[in-house]
């Protein structure tokens, strides 16, 4: 990283899934006039990438090289990001549930993750980023000047996930949605490398019982603070 990219402020707001941080960072980026990166759909990136190359979810050997060598562009529509993998217009498979699954057992692949680290911190552009993820305090962007960690109960996480999907025409079973937020949340927290966990330095928001805007005025507080002692 040279001076110029580290004088680039980033907000890092992890947490596990349908813990709302999708959204927060959003509005967040948003407000302030920044850039976004949503790293979680680099992983489903490399998840559909793998799936429509006939690579399974266990062949880190493969997997390693696949990741490092993605062809893929990212822009925005009226609809919001628009991603391109070899050229196809993907965004719309990347978001159900046998992406989710894919992508959450190849993440705690080693070879995989350390292909996405430059394409991650290559996103850090003036005048800011706002970065959503697992580990984007911890290691991707350690000298971020505010670390947010959002949780949320994992019946609170499942009826919202059922929400999303049902608005999105999918047919989905709220059992089977919290038994398979159960079985991520174990496989993201308890993976050797980059496990789901706060940054010793993050602010952990429980996120249960707010709405968006509530959460988003808890940051906005930290925000000012953290912009006066920086
Ligand atoms: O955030 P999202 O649900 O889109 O992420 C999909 C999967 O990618 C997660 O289950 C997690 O395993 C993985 N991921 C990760 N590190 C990140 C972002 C996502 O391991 N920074």
């Amino acid at each position: 990283m040279n001076d110029r990219e580290a004088s680039v402020p980033v907000i890092t707001v992890d947490g596990p899934g349908g813990s709302g941080k999708g959204t927060i960072a959003m509005r967040l980026a948003d407000q302030l006039g920044w850039h976004f990166l949503d790293s979680g759909a680099l992983y489903r990136l490399v998840a559909v990438a793998a799936m429509d190359r006939g690579i399974e979810a266990d062949d880190e050997a493969a997997l390693g090289p696949m990741a490092q060598n993605l062809d893929v562009n990212f822009g925005i529509s009226n609809d919001g990001m628009v991603i391109l993998l070899d050229g196809n217009y993907i965004t719309g498979r990347l978001r159900s549930e046998t992406v989710s699954v894919f992508a959450s057992r190849i993440s705690a692949f080693p070879r995989v993750r350390a292909a996405l680290v430059q394409r991650q911190r290559s996103f850090r552009k003036s005048p800011g980023l706002v970065a959503d993820g697992r580990d984007m305090g911890t290691v991707i962007f350690p000298d971020a000047i505010l670390k947010i960690f959002l949780t949320a109960t994992a019946e609170a996480r499942a009826e919202r996930r059922y929400k999303q999907l049902k608005e999105k025409g999918e047919s989905v079973n709220l059992t089977r949605l919290f038994q398979d937020i159960k079985k991520r949340d174990e496989r993201d927290s308890n993976r050797a490398i980059s496990p789901l966990k706060p940054a010793s330095d993050a602010h952990v928001i429980d996120s249960t019982e707010l709405s968006i805007n509530e959460v988003l005025q808890i940051i906005q507080i930290l925000l000012d603070d953290s912009m006066i002692s920086h």
